[in-house]
């Protein structure tokens, strides 16, 4: 797309990556037969499996593009990309690590102390050291600036007191990166005086509490924060720089492929279950959504490229994400349409589990890492609109 400042450049997949593709769908193959995994919808989300994280930790599919130095494989953007492709749309349970090697490991890539690099970056390149987000807050969600969670300074560290809401699998995480309030507010300029900070979820004072969702499972949580002693050393990047990291935090959370995959599993599952009709309606329905799965991916892979070229693609994310998590859930309708099915608890097929996962987590695809509406909003500055 060109003009109003809009970028998707195209990108093509070297041998080598399609030979990684390859790589990644034989592991995948073998792990489902084996029986380590069953697919299911919005597998970033809700697949919990630490064993998994470990094993693609031990395979080199984690930390991708990070230096070898502290656990990478230095490889491309590109690279990450049909990984994450892969294992998204096989539905396999990679929600233990996503965080960490999606958003936190590149944060501390960028802001943190080399003794942080050093003591984090190789753990979750192992799979094995988990994050939790930890931005919104009761009353602070689309307006983050406006969180009141805060960390006051004394002898060697800060004192954090307050509350987040929605930690996903905080439960699980060894960390969260928070933001706090670390000076007041002046003349009402609240983007000022915030700062993160890498907060051990161990530390005395901290309480974990989950909250059930539709499903009835509790994968995100509250966080409370009663006098949390954290030394001066676990405060990432600068003191009163938390806006801008965060914004940039936010940008990497939206750019990637899953903002868009999470249901194509019930897709692929509808398609098998019913490969031999011969009703032209479904056959018509399967194709349309086929045709913008594939639009929606090649601007996926114009986000990856931008990001590749060292470029901070918010807007063209926050295009993406906007239409890619409306597809997630056309697609639930779209099969539906053509194939209704009652709701069982028992005997179910693949395709029906999938569906039911789905229609239980996807209503949540559109408010997770920022709303559909807050990024329209996003999209009209960029196109001059407000
Ligand atoms: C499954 C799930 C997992 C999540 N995981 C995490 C997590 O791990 N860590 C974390 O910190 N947060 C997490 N969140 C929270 C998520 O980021 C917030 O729910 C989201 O940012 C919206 O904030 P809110 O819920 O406070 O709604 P509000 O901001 O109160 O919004 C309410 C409504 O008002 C609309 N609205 C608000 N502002 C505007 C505006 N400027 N223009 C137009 N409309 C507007 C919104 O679109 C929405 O419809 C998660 C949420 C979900 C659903």
């Amino acid at each position: 797309m060109a003009g109003n400042g809009f970028r998707f450049p195209k990108m093509d997949f070297p041998a080598d990556v399609e030979e990684l593709r390859h790589d990644v769908r034989g592991f995948l193959r073998a792990e489902r037969a084996n029986g380590g995994f069953t697919p299911i919808a919005d597998c970033w989300g809700s697949g919990l499996s630490t064993e998994f994280s470990r094993k693609l930790g031990q395979r080199g599919y984690l930390a991708v593009t990070w230096p070898k130095q502290y656990g990478g494989q230095e490889k491309t953007m590109l690279h990450r990309y049909v990984i994450t492709e892969e294992l998204v749309s096989a539905g396999a349970p990679v929600a233990a690590h996503w965080v960490a090697d999606r958003q936190s490991g590149p944060l501390i890539l960028r802001y943190g102390t080399e003794e942080q690099k050093q003591s984090i970056l190789p753990r979750i390149a192992g799979g094995e050291c988990y994050f939790a987000i930890g931005m919104s807050e009761p009353g602070s969600g689309s307006d983050l600036a406006s969180v009141r969670t805060s960390a006051k300074k004394v002898d060697g560290g800060w004192v954090i007191n307050g509350a987040k809401i929605w930690s996903s699998n905080a439960h699980i995480c060894h960390y969260m990166i928070a933001l706090v309030r670390t000076s007041p507010i002046v003349d009402g300029q609240k983007h000022k005086g915030l700062s993160q900070f890498l907060v051990d979820l161990s530390t005395p004072g901290i309480t974990i509490r989950g909250i059930k969702n539709i499903a009835n499972e509790s994968h995100f949580n509250e966080t409370l924060f009663q006098d949390v002693f954290v030394p001066d050393d676990t405060m990432l990047g600068n003191e009163g720089d938390g806006w801008k990291q965060v914004t940039s935090e936010l940008a990497i959370e939206r750019a990637g492929p899953e903002r868009f995959l999470s249901t194509t599993i019930i897709l692929e599952e509808a398609v098998r279950a019913m490969q031999d009709t011969a009703d032209d309606r479904i056959k018509l329905a399967f194709g349309q959504l086929v045709a913008r799965l594939r639009t929606l991916r090649r601007m996926s892979l114009g986000v990856s490229a931008l990001l590749q070229e060292g470029s901070s693609p918010e807007t063209e994310a926050a295009l993406v994400k906007e239409v890619g998590t409306r597809f997630e859930r056309e697609i639930i309708e779209g099969v539906r349409s053509v194939a209704p099915s009652a709701p069982k608890t028992q005997g179910m097929s693949a395709y029906h589990a999938t569906l039911r996962e789905g229609i239980l987590h996807i209503p949540s695809s559109t408010i997770r890492g920022g709303t559909n509406e807050v990024l329209k909003g996003i999209v009209a500055r960029q196109l001059g609109l407000r």
